[in-house]
């Protein structure tokens, strides 16, 4: 049972901490291409991640995603993996998981695998070479969609993530639901969210996902479905399939209220809501006391700020962004 309450009572037992802030790609709306990126120092040792991730399971967490930046660019991230990985053999730990974009799965699929990783998000958003390209700016599709057939041969699940882009992905979210249908993975659609500063205007491509049900109505039979995870996602199946599609709609739908989660920064600042600037640093008690109390104590009083919801904004009134840090940050 978690030792973490928040003030209106939601007990946190999921963790997304971003390992690195760097990444081999530079998705449009994700970085700019010219990211100016923390210096290394600044970042969490892999020791001192292992060191925050013990204290969380002490204190009740038992979920624990991996994300970025691209966490498996991050060096020595395997060794990290397999020490955590010990607490899913004791079942102190439920879930250990990653978000990435593929890039590195050909390699690391295998090893994920033998650390106890079941499942694994990877985001793509197309399915056409020269857009995925457009998109991400450095990435190579292929390289990606072999790093999912890896995955799924090394016996993981993998779900994909799609950012829906208005004018660029959305006459194909018909065909990513049937691609995905074919390797027996769940897709999640995701709204553009105005996280950190990038070289565009989002409200371009910005698509609320009530459009997109709407279309997608319109090509299979969808059905609700009560599936959580906790977190803002919302799903439907397709009937008579075991496909689910997820919708994940920070902007237009509030979910705040099941929301079981906090986020830890590669430089471990720990944000209680990704839609707010409140943060706490679990960065000084780490390096400042060999004793885990002061870390602890810091844990406990950021829960107890974890505030009630989110206010994105994004329109044309807005400014381009209405959260400072990219989403490489503190992790998606
Ligand atoms: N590099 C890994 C990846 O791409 O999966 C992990 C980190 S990435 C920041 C996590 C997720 O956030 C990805 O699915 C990405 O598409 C999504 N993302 C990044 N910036 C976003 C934004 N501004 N709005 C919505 N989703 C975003
Ligand atoms: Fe890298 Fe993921 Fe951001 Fe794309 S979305 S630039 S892959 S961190």
């Amino acid at each position: 049972m978690s030792l973490l309450k928040d003030p209106y009572g939601r007990t946190i037992d999921y963790v997304r901490i971003s390992v690195t802030d760097r990444c081999d790609f530079r998705c449009f709306y994700c970085m700019s291409e010219n990211m100016t990126f923390l210096p290394k120092s600044d970042l969490l040792s892999l020791e001192e991640l292992e060191r925050v991730c013990l204290n969380f399971i002490k204190l009740g967490v038992k979920k624990i995603r991996l994300t970025g930046g691209e966490p498996l660019v991050r060096k020595g991230i395997m060794k990290l993996l397999e020490n955590l990985s010990i607490n899913l053999k004791t079942g102190t730990l439920e879930e250990l998981t990653l978000t990435t974009n593929g890039s590195q799965l050909a390699k690391y699929a295998k090893d994920l695998s033998s650390c106890g990783i079941k499942r694994i998000n990877v985001s793509l958003d197309t399915l056409d070479a020269k857009k995925f390209q457009d998109i991400t700016r450095w990435g190579k599709l292929e390289q990606v969609l072999y790093g999912i057939d890896t995955a799924l041969d090394a016996g993981i699940k993998v779900k994909i993530n799609t950012v829906a882009l208005k004018g660029i992905n959305d006459d194909e979210f018909a065909t990513l639901i049937n691609w995905c249908g074919t390797k027996d993975m769940d897709i999640t659609f995701i709204e553009t969210m105005p996280l950190g500063e990038i070289d565009k205007d989002r409200v371009d491509n910005y698509l609320p996902l009530s459009m997109i049900r709407k279309q997608l109505r319109e090509e299979f039979n969808l059905v609700e479905t009560d599936y959580t995870t906790g977190g803002p996602a919302r799903y439907m199946k397709i009937e008579g399939t075991k496909q689910r599609i997820g919708f994940i709609t920070p902007l237009t739908h509030n979910f705040c209220e099941s929301c079981n989660r906090v986020r830890l920064t590669c430089t471990g600042i720990l944000y209680m809501c990704l839609g707010q600037e409140d943060s706490i640093d679990l960065r000084k008690p780490l390096r400042e006391s060999e004793s885990d109390g002061p870390l602890t104590e810091a844990i406990y009083q950021g829960i107890a700020r974890k505030p009630k919801g989110h206010d994105f904004i994004i329109d044309r009134r807005s400014t381009n962004h209405s959260i400072k840090r990219h989403m490489s940050t503190t992790g998606g």
